[in-house]
């Protein structure tokens, strides 16, 4: 049995092949870069077709529809991305791979890599987890009792208001923000582009001791904070390129700042003394989160997903 896995982004789209719905078992991929929706999925058809693909998981960037009664299943929503909006992604290729919808599964980019991390990542053992990734933009998964979570739609979790960090000499920071919806919302205050707009530099040119990282590591851990009140996820998984080249410190400072502003208000270790084991890097990279939870999602497209060792100690589903 053949499964496929796509890890649809802005810029690229990751396809692999393996001969099981689990990471070590990829026997092929490639890169495509992203154009619009009608050139990028025939390309992405072209790479799986042929190859006796029995069910398909994808990990796709957002917003789209993940509620399986709705007439819009499977299609891209509202989104600025050129050519994007409103197209058929799921039917259009299990049509194009001679598959039964129910073989194609998706979820958001971000909630299939909370996936992939929950299964052989960072995340084992840990439900609810939150897996947050900070780069171009800022975004989170959600994983419940195994699964990301969608509802109405699905976390948009790098849109909550924040509250104003505090500069090195106390003031509150000015810096009004880059998200064209909201402003001063999480991502618009700590995304790359942010963090390029605050200093007029790219971040990766950004001293290791620049006050910035002063005021990012503040809106991470506020953002984190926001987060384990709301969700009471048992471990955050951070990453994405504005955290991931330097964790090292970087991750020290957050932890710092969120038991911090949690003021042992929840009253758990995690989030006191053993903090290091809470918010914590990324272990997946190649392949990818995304790409190792699009895996596990054909796998439960076949209905191999239960055979799957429980890892998260609550039994099954
Ligand atoms: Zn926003």
């Amino acid at each position: 049995v053949i499964f496929g896995a796509i890890e649809g982004g802005g810029t690229k789209f990751i396809c692999a092949l393996a001969t099981a719905p689990e990471p070590s078992a990829i026997v092929e991929s490639a890169r495509i870069d992203t154009s619009d929706a009608e050139r990028t999925l025939a390309e992405v058809a072209a790479f799986f077709r042929g190859r006796g693909v029995e069910a398909l998981g994808i990990a796709h960037f957002g917003p789209i529809e993940l509620d399986a009664a709705s007439r819009q299943y499977g299609h891209v929503l509202s989104t600025p991305k050129p050519g994007w909006a409103g197209r058929p992604v799921v039917p259009v290729l299990a049509r194009e791979l001679g598959l039964p919808l129910a073989r194609v599964r998706w979820a958001t980019d971000v909630g299939t890599a909370a996936l992939g991390e929950s299964r052989w990542g960072a995340g084992r053992g840990a439900d609810p987890l939150l897996y947050l990734t900070v780069g171009t933009g800022l975004g989170g998964g959600v994983l419940v009792d195994g699964r990301p979570l969608s509802g109405l739609l699905h976390p948009e979790i790098g849109h909550v208001p924040l509250p104003r960090a505090l500069l090195a000499d106390g003031s509150p920071d000015p810096f009004p923000g880059v998200c064209p919806f909201h402003g001063r919302c999480w991502e618009g205050l700590a995304c790359g582009p942010a963090l390029a707009a605050r200093t007029g530099r790219a971040g990766e040119s950004l001293a290791d001791d620049d006050p910035a990282w002063d005021v990012e590591a503040q809106y991470l851990a506020l953002g984190v904070a926001t987060c384990t009140l709301v969700l009471s996820p048992r471990r955050v998984i951070m990453g994405g390129g504005v955290v991931e080249s330097r964790a090292d410190w970087l991750l020290p400072r957050v932890r710092r700042r969120l038991v911090e502003y949690l003021n042992g208000y929840l009253g758990r270790p995690e989030l006191a003394e053993r903090v290091d084991e809470y918010l914590v890097a990324p272990a997946l990279r190649d392949p990818s989160p995304a790409i190792a939870g699009a895996l596990a999602l054909a796998g439960e497209a076949l209905g191999e997903g239960d055979v799957q060792p429980d890892t998260t100690g609550r039994g099954g589903r």
